[in-house]
């Protein structure tokens, strides 16, 4: 009796012990891009301003690198990541069922917030002889790897170049961490990458033997594509970042903005936290990463599609940034 007595205390104290801090800690991760993209530091960056509070909100924030945006909306979709970043088209196309998503509408993915500005990005060997986009044709040309974002951006930027990805270029799938080696080493002609900037893989791309720039894309390919897509808008890749690039000036190309996204089925509270962190240490947020310098607290409610998630919503009406 005694002895039981003695158990059901013992059991008693530890059921008790379930209930600190560390017992109910939650960990929720965020799927990113590969690892030289900006995605991955950004994924870091909101992970810090969380991390910090991980005592008060009991959550903790891990990052994941992956194969990229469309990855990341299926992930979430799924259950398997409970944050990703997603670019703001690829958002657009999940949510209303277009692209990879054909026929199938993302009702359960939700916006939290946008980040930063992503420029199509063509890096072409300069011995390659690629000058325009129209050079392309005949090339070995990396698209980008299934799951990435730019994948569809290339394809897009092709068709309205008038070149068929399929017959008129050689098109490799691999991943934006494995183009720029694969681009030194004379593997590949060119690629193409949706990403900001500053990225260590444009870096990578522009810092080797094999000299490289930025193919601009014209503005008659622009204008075909924001006239058909609502999701595209005219940019310019900095050139300050390349000083081993070719390029003298910054590069006209078109663009969309890294967005953070989630599920419905993301308690409130979690969603709340994340946002209030990132929010409340703008100054702070806004230095981890140059590609940042641009943004502002209103312009991270713009290029997002699908509805904000509670918890954001909760915040943004908070502070009056959503009336
Ligand atoms: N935009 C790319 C994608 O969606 C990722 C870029 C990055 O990792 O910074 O796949």
């Amino acid at each position: 009796m005694r002895k039981l007595a003695v158990l059901a205390l013992a059991l008693g104290v530890s059921a008790l012990g379930l209930t600190d801090a560390s017992a109910r800690m939650r960990y929720v991760t965020i799927g990113t891009g590969g690892v030289t993209g900006v995605y991955y530091p950004t994924g870091g960056a909101i992970s810090k301003m969380v991390n910090k509070k991980r005592k008060e909100y009991n959550l903790r924030v891990t990052v994941e690198s992956t194969a990229g945006s469309v990855f990341n909306v299926n992930a979430i979709m799924n259950g398997d990541l409970e944050f990703g970043i997603v670019q703001s088209d690829r958002q657009y196309q999940a949510w209303n069922g277009l692209a990879e998503w054909q026929g199938k509408p993302q009702k359960k993915l939700r916006a939290v917030f946008s980040i930063h500005p992503e420029s199509v990005t063509l890096v072409a060997a300069v011995d390659a002889g690629i000058k325009t986009i129209y050079d392309l044709k005949g090339k070995t040309v990396n698209i980008g790897n299934p799951g990435s974002g730019q994948r569809q951006n290339s394809i897009d930027a092709l068709a309205a170049a008038g070149i068929d990805w399929q017959k008129d270029i050689r098109a490799e799938g691999l991943k934006a961490a494995e183009a720029p080696g694969m681009l030194q080493d004379g593997r590949i002609d060119a690629f193409f990458y949706t990403v900001g900037h500053p990225s260590g893989a444009i870096k990578e791309a522009t810092a080797g033997a094999r000299k490289v720039r930025f193919v601009e894309i014209p503005a008659e390919v622009v204008k075909k594509l924001t006239e058909k897509y609502p999701y595209y808008a005219a940019s310019k890749i900095p050139v300050e970042f390349y000083p081993g690039a070719e390029n003298k000036e910054d590069v006209p190309t078109f663009g969309v903005k890294a967005t953070f996204c989630t599920s419905i089925d993301v308690p409130e509270d979690i969603v709340y936290a994340i946002t209030k962190e990132v929010f409340e240490n703008f100054d702070e947020f806004k230095k981890l990463h140059p590609a940042y310098k641009v943004l502002t607290k209103e312009s991270m409610l713009e290029g997002l599609s699908a509805p904000l998630h509670p918890g954001a919503e909760k915040y943004f009406r908070e502070v009056g940034l959503l009336k």
